[in-house]
Parts: C-alpha cells; structure tokens; sequence
C-alpha cells in the first residue's frame, strides 16, 4: 500500500502541457544530442530533474506581485519590501540584492579574501570554488567522514568536520584564512543538512580565531526542516526560529534565491557589519547595477520578497522534503542504492552500486541518466567521474569519490505520479541493469566538459 506522506499544500491553478515521445523518438533525440542531456531540447523531455534552480513554480501570490513590481530605478517599492522580509528572515541588519547566487560570490568573496591564502568550507559549491579561486585564494573542503559512506545513516551528513578545522587552522595560520564558509544544506554532499550545533560550533572556532563566519544560505528552508526533525533541541521550535538561530552571530551570508526562495532568478547578500556593507554596495553598483535593483527587474524582486515567506512555511517544506522521502522509500523497497539518508533537493543513486561492470572511466552515472531518457523521458546529469573531467597535469581522466546519477526535484512541479513514473523507470532498469554499457567521449572541450562534450555508447 502507498503512504501519503506529503500532502500538497495547494491545487493547481495553471498547467502546462508535457509532450510524451515514444520510445524510438527518444532514441533519436538523445543519439542527435551525442548522449549529452544537455543538448537535449526541453521539449523533448517528459520530467526534467537537471536541476532544482529556478526551475520552481511561483504561487499566484507571486504572479500577483509581478504585475505589482515596481520598475522604477532608485528606491522602487519592492525594495522595501523585500528589505522588510529578508532582515525579518535573517535577521541581519544590511541586505543586497543581486541577480544570482554567484554574483553574490563575485561581489564579496574578493572583498572577504583581499590579502588571504585560503578559505574553508564544510564543501565549497562549484561555482564558491570558483569564485575563490578567482580571487587568489585556494578553496578547501572539510566535511563529516560519514558524508563519503552512502549507505550507512547519519542525521547530519552536512556538518563542518570541526576537529579538522581547528587542525587546517593551526596548519595554515588564522591569519591566512579570509573566511570559513557552511554551506546549508550541504549540496555537493548530496543535499545533507547541516545541524544547528555544528553551525555554533563552527562560528565559535572562526571567531575564536578571528576569522569570518559565512553562510551559503541557498537551502536555507530546507536545511530548518531537517533541523526540527532531527536536532532534539529544536523539535518544537518554528521554522522562522530555527532559521534566526541558524543565522544568528553569521557575520556575512550569500545566497541563490533559485532555490528555497522559489523565483526564477535572483540572490541576496547579507551582513551584520556596516564597514562590509559599503564595500559590498559600491562592488554591487560596478557589476549588478544600482543598490535598490542590483540587477533585478522589479517584478522579481517583488516575487522574490514573497517567496521567502512561502519557502520557510512548515506545510510547504513537509510536502517538499516528504518528496524526497517518497520517492526514496520507493527505491528503498526496490533495493536501488542511493546517498541516504535521502537530502533535501534531491535523490543522488548511487550509479556505482547498481551498474557495478561499468568501470568509472566508461562513466556509469552518465549511463545511468542515459538510460532513464530512453526509458521514460526523465532528464537527470551525472554528478561522477564524467562530470569531473581529466587530471590538468597528465590529461588523465580522474576517478570520482561518487558516481552518482542526480534527480533534483524542481519545486512544487511534480506530482506524486510523476515521482512513480521516476521510481518505475529506475525498477525497470534495475532489471536488466547487467545489460547496459559505458559510454566513452568522442569530442571534449578543456573545462566544464560535461556541458558540451560528444559521447559514444560503447559495444
Ligand atoms: C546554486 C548554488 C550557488 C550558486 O547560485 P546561482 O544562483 O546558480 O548562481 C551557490 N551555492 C550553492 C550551495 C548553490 O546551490
């Protein structure tokens, strides 16, 4: 029998038309798409899982605010409001807008990073990494050990490994480190969650040491939701509660509102100094535009103060999270391995286990994301060894810690039949999973290859 785990906490209003291919014009699409899914039209796939950013669907309260939004380009309304909604949220006192998560990073990580050598993060998303390394700086990551082992439980697969913190600290001298980063939820991890515990903890060492506190707040809801279920010291507290403890004493924070904020675009910059501040301003009018706006069109910005509400409301996350929590249950059931327990935006399966003959140098996550297009039209990506590319030095392809093939759940989307038909694909492949081949690349560019690069089913 199904359990209802997550009732919506809404109907649907508008609805937009899926195509449904047969199995032979998948296969055509995707051998023209040279095996790569991201050269796959939209249209073309049936339940697209690429990513949960800016892939959410607004609220007719949201839509409402678009036609409210005002355009103008000093000190338009929505500025005001999404001032008022982000320091009630957070509770910092100074708030920046800007258009995405990674133009957060391009306006403070330098400002954070002038004269250092390193920053420290539980696990750096590509694009902090990125962004650090762009300002001179070398990114490292310093996660839980139980983050590595898929299978077995562990609430808090997210935490700052502290221990070896305060090592990396006494290592490389406090005055080197520009800033210690918790990213929450955890999603290079797999979408783990961070406890509220290790959040203190970690701030309390970097203050210690004089060091900047920085939260990469993009899961920000998601990562509250965790927390009340599994850190006994919040279990009757509110989501708004736990998020101001989450962010209480942050001296900084950057955040993608693609995410838990459901818009379609947009990020914020937040800090408690007022010194940070101006520098972040003067940075944001070079790059984004004028402080009131910061490279968002009013009508977003006025979504975007509505969201935050919606994505901290305790039915909504029940439902969102309970996705997950379906969707693994099923796989659990069928025997299918995955990164578990099950994270907030996501169910990573661990491609390793279920298609053990493919080595990771015929990339068995990309196989497995193959296959789940040709099966029903499910577009997921490879998180593994195809996505990690070749050692710069000796042009040699590099073994993943994970090869993991990732459904992210946009938000709000998908119905709970959709999720079926995901489980069912997966079942189905299970089945004759000892018959499916590695692929091998047949045209690659130098970085970032899995966006671009050609492959070729192997015999
Ligand atoms: C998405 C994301 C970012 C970058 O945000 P964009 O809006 O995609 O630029 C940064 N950090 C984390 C943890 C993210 O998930």
């Amino acid at each position: 029998m199904k359990q209802l785990y997550f009732p919506e906490p809404f109907r649907i209003k508008s609805v937009e038309p899926l195509k449904m291919l047969t199995r032979e014009e998948r296969e055509e699409k995707i051998a023209a798409a040279n095996y790569n899914v991201f050269a796959l039209a939209s249209q073309d796939v049936y339940i697209d899982l690429l990513t949960d950013s800016g892939t959410g669907a607004m609220s007719s309260a949201q839509w409402a605010g678009v036609m409210v939004g005002d355009e103008s380009y000093a000190g338009a309304d929505c500025y005001y409001k999404v001032q008022s909604s982000a320091k009630e949220i957070f509770g910092l006192p100074y708030i920046q807008l800007v258009h995405q998560g990674r133009a957060a990073e391009k306006v403070l990580l330098p400002v954070l990073l002038a004269g250092k050598k390193y920053a420290i993060s539980n696990m750096h998303f590509d694009t902090t990494r990125a962004h650090v390394e762009l300002a001179g700086a070398r990114a490292i990551d310093c996660v839980v050990p139980q983050a590595l082992d898929t299978t077995a439980y562990y609430d808090f697969k997210g935490n700052m490994d502290c221990a070896r913190l305060e090592q990396y600290i006494a290592e490389l001298g406090a005055e080197n480190i520009g800033v210690i980063i918790m990213t929450i939820t955890n999603n290079s991890a797999g979408g783990q969650p961070v406890s509220v515990e290790n959040i203190r903890k970690t701030r309390a060492i970097a203050h210690k040491h004089g060091i900047k506190f920085m939260i990469d707040a993009a899961r920000y809801a998601e990562n509250a939701y965790f927390v009340k279920l599994r850190e006994p010291e919040f279990k009757e507290s509110s989501i708004a509660d736990i998020v101001k403890a989450t962010f209480e004493d942050a001296d900084c924070f950057t955040m993608s509102s693609k995410k838990d904020a459901i818009v379609n675009m947009g990020g914020l910059i937040g800090c408690r100094d007022k010194a940070l501040f101006e520098l972040v301003k003067q940075r944001t009018i070079s790059f984004e535009g004028f402080i009131t706006y910061g490279g968002m069109s009013g009508r977003d910005i006025e979504a975007l103060a509505q969201g935050l509400r919606e994505g901290i409301d305790e039915n909504y996350l029940r439902y969102r999270i309970g996705q997950m929590q379906y969707l693994a249950g099923r796989l659990d059931e069928a025997g299918i391995p995955y990164q578990s327990p099950v994270g907030g935006h996501a169910v990573f399966v661990d491609a390793k286990k279920l298609l053990p003959h493919i080595p990771y140098y015929e990339f068995p996550a990309q196989a497995l994301a193959i296959e789940l297009y040709r099966e029903a039209g499910i577009r997921a990506c490879d998180i593994g060894s195809y996505m990690l590319g070749n050692d710069p030095d000796t042009g040699k392809q590099l073994e993943a810690d994970f090869e993991f093939t990732r459904l992210a759940i946009p938000r709000r989307v998908y119905t709970q039949s959709h999720l079926d038909v995901i489980a069912d694909a997966l079942i189905n492949i299970k089945e004759r999973a000892s018959k499916i081949k590695g692929f091998c690349i047949v045209e690659e560019p130098p970085i970032l290859r899995h966006f671009t690069a050609k492959l070729r089913p192997l015999d």
